[in-house]
């Protein structure tokens, strides 16, 4: 069982990225988003116990929720194409129901979960906010009948034990951990798996230090903070200057990074060490948790404002 919900994945590589001369500090990026095309980064690892789960309570369905452009919902619809479970995303946002043929044609998040056989309940942002309450979970069982239930965003115990194997031994010789955080799930599990001599920093893609109380939860160590600078306004926020530096990035590295979470991670990554925040000859680890679905969804965006497009 294992080895199915493995997909038949090994840990992904480090790859150097590069030395900071002036500091000495070396920079590695974990490559989460090669683990697998269509279950990408953390979404896999957050996944892949939830779905053990799932086959263990005999469940055929999985139900979940997310944004139109959601990696989350992406990622479930791919897996769940892959290992046999019908799945049903709930979207915020009612109006894309009316005609999801137009909706897909401007949604390539969208597009793909139909195309892996996902089944959408689009619901209006009020319903969503109360998503939580049981009468609203016993209705989408009147309608869908029984299923596995993936919180939004996928962070649950059991996606946190998932993301405890993002690290593995030869990890051991970085002096910091550097992840992006949505919900938090990923960040603790890699707090989790972390040795007690390194420091682990989440970067919010929220605003607000919402996430501490949320990480506290799921890991009783100290060795970590959330760093609130780098969100740039909010998941579907970028600036002029973010998207410079991802297409900059990928320029100079070969790496893609997403505009919602990796990109603005290691820009603030660059920025912390341009301002000394990491001691001299530091070794960070920047884990790349994924996300590159979203690009063409944020391009379609930024086509619309006459932002400049991220680089494909
Ligand atoms: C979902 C996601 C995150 C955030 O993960 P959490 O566990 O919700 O904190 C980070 N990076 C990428 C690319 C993601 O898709």
């Amino acid at each position: 069982m294992n080895e199915a919900v493995n997909f038949g994945l090994k840990n992904s590589p480090n790859e150097f990225v590069r030395n900071f001369e002036a500091s000495g500090i070396s920079l590695y990026i974990k490559r989460e988003d090669l683990l697998h095309p269509e279950v990408s980064g953390n979404k896999f690892r957050k996944l892949k116990y939830n779905l053990i789960e799932a086959k263990n309570q005999n469940k055929n369905t999985l139900l979940t929720f997310g944004g139109a452009f959601s990696n989350h919902i992406s990622a479930v619809a791919a897996a769940g194409k892959i290992l046999g479970f019908k799945t049903i995303g709930v979207i915020r946002g009612e109006e894309l129901g009316e005609d999801l043929e137009k909706t897909c044609s401007e949604n390539p998040t969208l597009k793909f979960a139909v195309s892996c056989g996902m089944q959408f309940e689009f619901v209006s942002r009020s319903v969503y906010r109360e998503k939580h309450l049981p009468e609203f979970e016993e209705k989408l069982k009147g309608k869908f009948g029984d299923f596995y239930l993936l919180p939004e965003g996928g962070t649950n115990a059991l996606a946190v034990k998932g993301c405890e194997e993002i690290l593995s031994d030869s990890d051991k010789e970085f002096d910091f951990i550097c992840c992006s955080a949505g919900t938090g799930g990923t960040v603790s599990g890699i707090i989790n798996s972390a040795l007690e001599t390194q420091k682990i920093f989440g970067f919010s893609a929220l605003k607000g230090d919402f996430l501490i109380p949320e990480i506290s939860k799921y890991t009783s160590k100290e060795n970590w903070e959330l760093i609130t600078e780098y969100h740039f306004g909010g998941y579907a926020k970028v600036s002029a200057e973010l998207i410079f530096f991802i297409n900059d990035f990928q320029k100079k590295f070969q790496i893609p990074l997403d505009p919602v979470y990796t990109g603005k991670m290691l820009f603030g990554i660059f920025d912390m060490i341009e301002k000394s925040v990491f001691p001299r000859n530091s070794r960070i680890l920047a884990i790349h948790t994924g996300g590159i679905q979203g690009i063409s969804g944020m391009n379609s965006l930024l086509l619309k404002k006459n932002f400049p497009l991220i680089d494909v």
